[in-house]
């Protein structure tokens, strides 16, 4: 998928390193960042036995459009930062056991991390940000940086189920998340490449993904909770999570339940989906789909092929509203993985980090 962006290109768009960038996500960044207007991929890291190659004689394109023909002609870098790196874009796409140890490292030469790993979204001074509902939790650096001594920063963007799920739940969250059930239908391409193997999942449905409820859950309570400036207090709501893989190629389905404390009515739900706007819609981030929640009425959607690409794939579809008998009320919610779940995420945090002056 080619995006067409419609702000007008800053004087100077500036430069992001990319690590992780011959991956699924990182070929997604590769993709998002073509026509970008404010930034432009600049450097391009993998793992140490790549060092030297062309990305193009390396990378096994996984993304349905062609990929940039400038990105196929860079040298791809060793995994370590160098030099003076202050202010610089970096987006992260690494597995989370080589995130732990590189990430700190970018934002000790002076790196603004945007990572897609799981490995420091749930530490005490690292705001996990999903720009339309917690972008506040920015305010977390100032602490991160007293805390660690360094210049940089590390900012997270969810877990690739967690993003659509709080998307959905956030403009809910006036009637009194009390308690949320969720049941996911997760796609191949959240694995990563080459993912689970093919004859383990055509004709079958996987039910567990290691880590990943637990992820939902303890991340949910982080981005929807407060930062009270020097702390991070999660929402004060119960939720249970369940997570199959199914072989579907990309756009996680989501089966959701809630109790709220007090009881809306539906179309008041609805309400509040179609008319949530956010910051990153007012600063018009040129990746902020526009809405970010998409209600549908037909009776058999979201669907991953006829949704995921929703908002060029960064807006969440919604549908199938109705009461629940055990809780309040049921929906499903879909969104795409690598994009809305990984990529544009980790975009459209450095947006809000070039839009509000932290990076320039
Ligand atoms: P992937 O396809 O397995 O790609 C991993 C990337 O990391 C490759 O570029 C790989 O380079 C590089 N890498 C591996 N070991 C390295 C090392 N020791 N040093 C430096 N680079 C190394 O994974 P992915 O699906 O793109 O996921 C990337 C991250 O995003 C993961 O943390 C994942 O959990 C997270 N995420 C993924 C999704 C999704 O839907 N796929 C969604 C949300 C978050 P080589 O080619 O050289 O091995």
């Amino acid at each position: 998928m080619r995006r067409t962006y419609t702000q007008p290109p800053r004087a100077r768009r500036l430069p992001v390193t990319l690590l992780g960038a011959t991956g699924l996500v990182g070929q997604r960044v590769i993709a998002l960042l073509e026509g970008h207007p404010w930034l432009q991929l600049a450097r391009v890291v993998a793992s140490e036995r790549r060092a030297g190659a062309r990305y193009g004689e390396v990378v096994r394109w996984h993304v349905e459009t062609p990929p940039p023909t400038h990105a196929l002609d860079l040298r791809l870098e060793p995994p370590a930062p160098s030099g003076d790196l202050r202010g610089q874009i970096v987006i992260s796409a690494l597995p989370a056991d080589e995130a732990r140890e590189l990430e700190p490292r970018y934002a000790q030469a002076g790196a603004l991390v945007f990572s897609n790993a799981s490995a420091h979204r749930m530490e005490p001074d690292v705001p996990l940000i999903v720009p339309e509902i917690n972008p506040d939790h920015l305010a977390a650096l100032t602490t991160q940086r007293e805390r660690r001594g360094w210049p940089g920063a590390i900012i997270t963007n969810p877990n690739c189920s967690t993003i659509g799920l709080t998307l959905a739940l956030a403009p809910l969250q006036r009637f009194g998340l009390e308690r949320v059930i969720v049941t996911t239908f997760q796609a191949a391409s959240g694995a990563g490449y080459p993912g689970v193997a093919a004859l383990d999942l055509i004709d079958n449905v996987i039910p567990y993904i290691g880590g990943e409820e637990e992820k939902i859950e303890t991340e949910t309570r982080k981005i929807l909770g407060d930062w009270e400036g020097d702390a991070f207090a999660p929402l004060a709501m119960r939720i249970s999570a369940t997570c199959a893989r199914v072989p579907v190629r990309d756009g996680h389905l989501e089966a959701v339940s809630v109790a709220f404390a007090q009881r809306p009515e539906p179309e008041e739900i609805i309400a509040a989906w179609r008319e949530f706007r956010a910051e990153p819609q007012r600063l018009g981030l040129p990746s902020a789909p526009q809405p970010a929640i998409i209600y549908r009425e037909e009776r058999d959607r979201p669907q991953p092929i006829a949704d995921r690409l929703a908002g060029d794939g960064m807006a969440v579809t919604i549908g199938r509203l109705r009461p629940c008998d055990a809780l309040d009320y049921k929906f499903l919610a879909l969104s795409h993985n690598t994009i809305r779940g990984a990529a544009g995420a980790a975009l459209l945090n450095a947006e809000l980090a070039v839009a509000t002056g932290l990076a320039e």
